[in-house]
Formats: structure tokens, C-alpha cells, sequence
């Protein structure tokens, strides 16, 4: 699959929680990608002396079904999310896609923990719905995934719904009334991890989030090969 330019027609946008939207969008040739792979967006005329600036969104949907849908989260004064944010049906915008070697590689008699911060669950929604990882499943599945309170939970249809794979959300600041776990995927993985060695690790979001729980893994003797990652901000 070589990387290739697209225009791209908006079908919708809606929000998911208060600062999160989902783009879904059509595009005019023939796109192929693979589950955990992200497209390049041109964010036009946003650079220095007016040139374009590309911002890189992970596809959160289905590789087979169209609209492809993206997941964005608005951050306060970014050019990438004001502009996508601001685009309506009917409008077109450019990417080059696909990009991105995050994808999941079956491993025989492996578990699979995918851990996520915030929109960084978005590739994962992508992989669980791909051909290799319905056809090779892992052992077991748990998506571990890791934001500030219930009005950011996403996608969780998605999951749960799913009895192959142990969707936990970790909130660090949750509403008296949640019953879920309280804190972050980092405190999880270090009250609740198992299996260290016998587990493929996805990890994807915030760098620091990446980085804590790589040092984690690494403490358990998990090998660099058995950690992947997409490292969205530092
Ligand atoms: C491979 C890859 C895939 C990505 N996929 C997604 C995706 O699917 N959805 C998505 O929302 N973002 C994703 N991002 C981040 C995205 O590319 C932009 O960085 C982000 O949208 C901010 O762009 P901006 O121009 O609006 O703001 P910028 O001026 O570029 O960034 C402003 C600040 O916002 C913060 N920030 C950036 N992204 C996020 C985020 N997702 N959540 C919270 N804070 C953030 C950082 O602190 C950053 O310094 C991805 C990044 C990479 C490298």
C-alpha cells in the first residue's frame, strides 16, 4: 500500500463527548489500509508565510466499510483541530494516507493488552474490527484504556460488546458514583498486571503515558519486540 493523495468529502460530524468529535468522510479512489494505520491531513495555508501544515489522525473505523471515520480531540488553540473542526458535509479536504506500521501482528499463543489514552483508542477500535485480528485472534484481549472522567468515555459499544475482549476504562478524576477502576492505566497495569511475558502491548496516546508504562513493562522483563507504539504528543 503506497502512500497517495485523496480528496476527501465530509458525511458527518458529531460529537462523542464534549471535546471529541468523530469526522466520517468518503474519498473518490479506491483507499486501502490496515487496521491502526493514520492519515496525513492538510491543513491549509496554517504553516509559516502561509504554507500548509499536515496533521496526522489515526483511522478509527473499519478498513472495509466506508465512511472511514476519524476521532479528534479539540485542543485549545491547535490549527489541525480548528480546522477540521470547522468543516461541514459536503466540504472536501486533502490527506496522503496510509501511513504507519502500527497494526496488529498475530502471534501465536500471545495475549493482548491495547492500553489508550484519550482519542488513542482510535486505532485500536480500527484493529479489532480488522480481518487478522478476527481471523488470528489472541488468546485474550484486554483494552485498558485511560482518561479523566465518564464524559470522555468513547467508543465503548465497541467494546463491551465484545465478550473476547476485557474493556477497562481507568478515570482518574470519576464522579462519586462510578464503580469502575479509579486511576490511571499506569496504576492498573501496576496493581493488576499478569501474564507479563505471555502478552503483546499496544500503546497509544500521550508520551508520557507511553513511556511509564513501557518502564513498567520493562521492569516485568517484557522485551522491547513485544511492545508497539504510537506516540500522538509528547
Ligand atoms: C501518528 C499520529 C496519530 C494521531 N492520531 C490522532 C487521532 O486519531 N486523534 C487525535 O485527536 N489526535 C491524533 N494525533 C494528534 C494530532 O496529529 C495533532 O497533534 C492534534 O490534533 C493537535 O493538532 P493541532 O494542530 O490542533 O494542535 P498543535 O498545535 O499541533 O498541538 C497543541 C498541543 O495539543 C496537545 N495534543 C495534541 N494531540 C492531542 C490529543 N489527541 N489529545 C490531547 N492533547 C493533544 C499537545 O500537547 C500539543 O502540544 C495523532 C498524532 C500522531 C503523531
Amino acid at each position: 500500500m503506497s502512500v497517495q493523495d485523496y480528496i476527501c468529502t465530509v458525511k458527518s460530524v458529531r460529537y462523542l463527548t464534549p471535546t471529541v468529535f468523530e469526522l466520517s468522510f468518503e474519498v473518490t479512489k479506491p483507499f486501502d489500509f490496515k487496521g491502526g494505520q493514520f492519515i496525513s491531513v492538510v491543513i491549509p495555508k496554517a504553516g509559516p508565510q502561509g504554507r500548509d501544515l499536515r496533521r496526522a489522525y489515526s483511522i478509527a473505523s473499519h478498513s472495509e466499510k466506508r465512511p472511514i471515520e476519524l476521532c479528534v480531540k479539540r485542543v485549545e488553540h491547535g490549527p489541525g483541530t480548528a480546522y477540521m473542526s470547522e468543516l461541514h458535509p459536503g466540504e472536501n479536504f486533502s490527506i496522503y494516507a496510509p501511513y504507519g506500521d502500527f497494526i496488529y501482528k498475530p502471534k501465536h499463543n500471545k495475549r493482548v493488552c491495547f492500553v489508550a489514552t484519550g482519542t488513542g483508542v482510535a486505532p485500536f477500535r480500527s484493529m479489532v474490527f480488522s480481518k487478522s485480528f478476527i481471523e488470528q485472534p489472541p488468546i485474550s484481549t484486554f483494552c485498558l484504556f485511560g482518561i479523566r472522567d465518564e464524559s470522555e468515555i468513547i467508543y465503548k459499544e465497541d467494546f463491551q460488546n465484545k465478550s473476547d475482549i476485557k474493556w477497562i476504562p481507568a478515570l482518574s478524576h470519576p464522579s462519586a458514583t462510578w464503580t469502575g477502576f479509579k486511576g490511571r492505566v499506569t496504576d492498573y497495569l501496576r496493581a493488576f498486571g499478569s501474564s507479563w511475558l505471555e502478552t503483546e502491548y499496544y500503546l497509544c496516546g500521550n508520551g508520557a503515558m507511553i513511556q511509564e508504562v513501557k518502564e513498567i513493562l520493562k521492569n516485568h522483563g517484557v522485551t522491547k519486540e513485544s511492545m508497539h507504539q504510537e506516540i500522538y504528543y509528547k
